[in-house]
């Protein structure tokens, strides 16, 4: 009998969730993307991200010493080590978005930032494959 309260309930409740991206799903993608091009309808931008939130992993290329750390606690193998450069690289479809590596990283040139849309058919995409801040 409590699951028929709780489903009662949530029939009245608000969503948890936005509706990111549109506060209706569009019968036709390229015609919603069409009328928002024409200000005839809006995108709805993602909730903001809470304090502390993990996201895309940051990386200052020039501050990196190469000591290796993050390459060592790394627990899901996605940053490389260069050694022509004594530097790294993050694939970011295989993080884990733990922040060890930036909690290991002695001097500092790894963060956690508030990207996260990362979606992408191709793990080797350049937006999910970290080598500097800047680039
Ligand atoms: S956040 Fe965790 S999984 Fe992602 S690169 Fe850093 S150590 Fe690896
Ligand atoms: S722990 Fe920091 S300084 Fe060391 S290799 Fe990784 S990013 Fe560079």
């Amino acid at each position: 009998m409590r699951i028929l309260q709780v489903l009662l309930r949530q029939l009245f409740n608000k969503p948890a969730t936005n509706r990111f991206p549109a506060s209706h799903a569009p019968a036709s993608t390229a015609g919603f993307l069409a009328r928002v091009t024409a200000d005839s309808s809006v995108l709805i931008p993602p909730v903001p991200t809470p304090p502390g939130f993990r996201g895309k992993v940051g990386y200052d290329r020039e501050k990196c010493i190469g000591c290796q750390l993050c390459v060592k606690i790394c627990p899901a193998k996605a940053i490389e080590f260069l050694p022509e450069d004594k530097k790294v690289r993050i694939f970011v479809a295989r993080c884990c978005f733990c922040s060890q590596c930036n909690d290991v990283c002695p001097v500092n040139c790894l963060s956690m930032s508030e990207e996260f849309l990362l979606s992408t058919y191709d793990k080797y995409a350049e937006h999910v494959i970290v080598t500097d801040n800047k680039s």
